[in-house]
């Protein structure tokens, strides 16, 4: 190995961001160059999204920027877009300007996962994730965008249309996302929209199998479900979304057809595609295999963890038993990787990850939440306090956490911001209409995504 092996982390997210921050503190500059690679100049706080979306907590504030925290790193702003470990070369695509190659000699793959899809007529047309900060920042605009419309409308089709919200799959971020979401636009009705009540919403969630967060236990999945059906929610478990027409009518597989001008898919992730071209061996579900020690199998001098890393979970009997992909895992893994990198360069054995899972905290909105921590459960008021007390004792760097707790504060003092800034979809809009055909006293077209209110492809 040279001198000052380069450590190229692929990947700025949790293990990313955690793994070169600690590598930064225990490595000098002398002693090894750390190269972050991601098309994002900046870490997101994920489990804070939901939070952002519904406005508690500014978008900036949930994400994290790679370049002051990272100050001992050279971060690289683009994508890995293969590599060849047998050669220690990896292929960069920066976000201008032509792919070039950069060697290393240690590699950390941190690439996490992208969403899971299913080929359903319309899903790529008309659907939305909730895994990046747009993504939460645009459901925020739109949502309120299609309260809006509503209000402003006598037209019963029109007013159907724009007011239901459908959202599928029942995991900790599908739920966190249908349930902020709800709780803000009720709030914004009950408060400012007074041609609307909260009955005129319809919030379904679809889920494809018999229970929902399936991170804590049946009898508290099913609580929640009676919570979010008291609120008037319409949670259809067991059901499947089977298409969206191209003029936005949902179809399920309980037969039930309604119109929906929202559309947000949270079915599950899986691991980064990118691996593929990759030299790098994977299981049957497309994940790093590695070992204990975090190392790629049969590679020691390339690691993995997180969202993409087949890591065996020893805590587990079960033969074949990995950890789950969730941050609690990713955020623990990057420490011990990091410790393990640095032991291994001074000539040490690098040490098993040994995690035990302590549970789940989730909101439900406002003031309301479900947990499940060492086996304790809590529900209501409790349970989203234990949320946002966990949340930001998490998210990295102390300016991070003041900003948040900030932001909670002053959204304690004053009413909740309900405004659609959807100009952001669309920022040109207005002077090319100036530029090209306007003259005094005319109304540029409505924007597209007032008009049809469903994300415009490539955003899905
Ligand atoms: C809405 C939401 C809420 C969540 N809430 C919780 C929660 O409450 N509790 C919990 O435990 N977990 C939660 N999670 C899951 C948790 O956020 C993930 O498990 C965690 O982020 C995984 O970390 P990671 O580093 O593997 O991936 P990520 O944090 O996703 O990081 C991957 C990084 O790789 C970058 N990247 C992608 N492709 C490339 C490429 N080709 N080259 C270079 N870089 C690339 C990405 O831009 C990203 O920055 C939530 C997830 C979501 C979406």
């Amino acid at each position: 190995m040279a001198q000052r092996p380069v450590i190229l982390v692929v990947g700025g997210g949790y293990v990313g961001l955690y793994t070169a921050l600690s590598l930064q503190r225990k490595l000098s500059r002398g002693r090894a160059e750390i190269v972050v690679v991601d098309p994002q100049p900046h870490m997101t706080y994920q489990p804070f999204l939901p939070e952002a979306a519904a406005g508690s907590v500014e978008p900036r504030h949930v994400v994290v920027p790679l370049r002051p925290t990272l100050n001992r790193c050279r971060v690289i702003t683009g994508a890995v877009i293969g590599l060849t470990h047998r050669e220690k070369r990896a292929r960069i695509a920066p976000v201008e300007g032509t792919t070039f190659e950069l060697s290393y000699d240690v590699l950390v793959m941190a690439a996490g996962s992208v969403a899971r899809t299913l080929p359903i007529p319309g899903l790529a047309e008309h659907g939305i994730g909730f895994k990046t900060v747009g993504e939460a920042i645009y459901l925020r605009n739109h949502v309120l965008a299609r309260l809006d419309a509503a209000s402003s409308t006598d037209d019963p089709q029109v007013r159907t249309r724009a007011l239901t919200f459908t959202f599928v799959g029942g995991g900790y971020a599908g739920i966190e996302a249908f349930a902020e979401l709800e709780d803000m636009a009720r709030y914004a009705i009950e408060h400012y929209y007074p041609r609307l009540s909260a009955a005129d919403m319809r919030w379904v969630l679809v889920e494809a199998t018999g229970r929902i967060l399936p991170e804590v236990d049946l009898d508290m999945g099913a609580w929640t479900v009676r919570q979010l059906t008291e609120r008037g929610m319409d949670v259809r478990l067991n059901t499947r979304l089977e298409s969206v027409s191209d003029d936005g009518v949902v179809r399920l597989s309980d037969g039930e057809e309604f119109p929906s001008e929202t559309l947000v898919w949270t079915a599950g992730t899986k691991p980064n595609p990118m691996l593929a071209e990759t030299d790098l061996p994977v299981d049957s579900r497309g994940r790093v295999e590695c070992e204990a020690t975090l190392q790629v199998r049969g590679m020691d001098d390339a690691w993995a963890a997180g969202d993409l890393a087949a890591v065996p979970d020893l805590t587990k009997d079960e033969p074949g038993a990995t950890t789950a992909p969730n941050a609690q895992h990713a955020v623990r893994q990057a420490k011990h990787l990091a410790d393990n990198i640095v032991a291994v360069l001074a000539g040490n054995d690098p040490t098993p990850y040994r995690h035990k899972y302590v549970g789940s905290v989730a909101s439900l909105g406002l003031h309301k939440g479900v947990a499940q921590v060492y086996g304790v459960k809590v529900k209501g008021w409790p349970a989203w306090f234990m949320h946002r007390g966990y949340h930001v004792s998490r998210v990295p760097t102390f300016n991070r956490k003041a900003r948040v707790v900030a932001d909670w504060t002053l959204a304690s003092l004053f009413r909740r911001e309900v405004v659609s800034l959807g100009q952001l979809q669309d920022p040109r809009r207005e002077f090319v209409f100036a530029a090209n055909t306007g003259r005094a006293g005319q109304l540029p077209p409505p924007r597209t995504d007032q008009a049809t209110a469903l994300p415009p492809t490539g955003t899905a």
